[in-house]
């Protein structure tokens, strides 16, 4: 017998439903049924009615760029003096050195909060990432990170077979490149290529930060010189272009693909990423966190970009809960609705990942045939709301 889960506010981020007051959503087993006024579903279901109280009930959220394997790394690097002050606090740290316990208590209070899906960027675990994500309640696509400069004779094995996450049934493996400036033209092609074939997504870090741009327009920059005395890169010609138009121009941004960060594009940047159909997740409060400035997400938005969040990992943030950017956004866009910020943690995420996870296809709206997974807003976005 369906149930009826009753709240003061239902917001079904349904095309003309933006936020319902008094509602019910019908759920049976695993499944939405119905999503409607109280009075309405009563006439129509007699299951019994589990009153939520006086709460917005939204659909469970996605966390669209999280670095899981850096998990231990919480509070220990510098914050807000920008790029290179907070990457060189990060080098010094054990970078790479999973800490498998605090991985799956992320994820558990990730779920307690109301998460149902997350992208995880691992350069040296992604494997092992891959497993524990099969073993969570979550949705997800594990990030294989490449950086460096080679490629593989073979380069599906940029790509790691798991078999725990092709039993699980709720996530895929996939490749991402990590920047534009750290991994070679020749890897970032051919990571694109092994995602493409399989019809995977594919992730990058785009526009970060000036020191990016920087690099790429003129090969000068303390990061650059950073990244050569770590041998991280070894030489370097500046190919003369910023982020945007060199990605696009390296075939790398389509409809599966997720830039991550955007935040130094220019309009004409903007406008060449909404053309060719990638998708971009804002990190917010990573951005703010290291000093890089902030992306420009009204010019996202008037573009027609598909914008999703993501809190970036701890290394750069304070938890992993993607309602921490929706209240940052709420805050410091006032002209935005509860509704238009939610749309960026839930039916816009899913409407790039649904393209390869089947679970995605799922999540990210309340609407029948829609798995049962929610999210409460949190007071504190109510309250951000209620201070306008
Ligand atoms: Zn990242």
């Amino acid at each position: 017998m369906p149930e009826l889960f009753r709240a003061a506010q239902v917001a079904p981020m349904t095309a003309g439903h933006l936020l319902l007051t008094d509602a019910v959503v019908v759920v049976d087993g695993q499944e939405i049924v119905d999503v409607g006024g109280v009075a309405d579903m009563k006439r129509v279901y007699s299951g019994p009615v589990r009153d939520l109280g006086d709460v917005v009930l939204a659909p469970a959220t996605f966390n669209s760029h999280v670095h899981l394997e850096m998990s231990h790394l919480l509070g220990v690097t510098t914050q807000g003096q920008g790029f290179v002050p907070w990457v060189k606090s990060l080098v010094a740290q054990p970078l790479y050195a999973l800490d498998r316990a605090r991985v799956r208590a992320e994820l558990l209070r990730m779920e307690q909060r109301g998460v149902a899906f997350v992208a995880d960027i691992s350069t040296h675990n992604a494997s092992a990432v891959g497993e524990i994500l099969s073993g969570s309640g979550l949705g997800f696509t594990a990030f294989r990170e490449v950086i460096g400069r080679e490629v593989p004779a073979d380069p599906a094995e940029l790509l790691p077979q798991v078999r725990a996450v092709e039993d699980c049934g709720r996530g895929v493996m996939s490749v991402a490149g990590h920047a534009l400036y750290s991994t070679s033209a020749e890897r970032l092609r051919a990571a694109k290529a092994v995602a493409r074939e399989r019809g995977l997504p594919y992730s990058l870090h785009l526009a970060e930060h000036t020191d990016e741009d920087g690099i790429l327009l003129t090969g000068k920059s303390e990061f650059l010189d950073l990244l050569i005395s770590r041998g991280v890169i070894t030489g370097y010609d500046a190919p003369g272009k910023r982020p945007a138009p060199l990605a696009a121009e390296l075939g790398l941004l389509d409809e599966d693909t997720l830039c991550v960060h955007g935040v130094t594009l220019t309009d004409a940047d903007v406008a060449l990423v909404a053309k060719s159909g990638a998708s971009v997740c804002l990190c917010p409060r990573s951005n703010e966190y290291i000093g890089v400035g902030q992306a420009p997400l009204r010019t996202y938005l008037a573009a027609g970009v598909n914008v999703c969040l993501g809190t970036d990992g701890l290394c750069s943030n304070t938890d992993l809960d993607p309602y921490g950017e929706v209240a940052w956004l709420l805050a410091h866009y006032p002209e935005l609705s509860l509704s238009e910020v939610l749309a960026l943690a839930t039916v816009n995420p899913a409407r790039f990942f649904a393209r390869s996870v089947a679970q995605a296809a799922r999540l990210g709206s309340l609407a029948p045939g829609k798995l049962a997974r929610f999210s409460v807003v949190p007071q504190a976005v109510l309250d951000i709301l209620s201070q306008r």
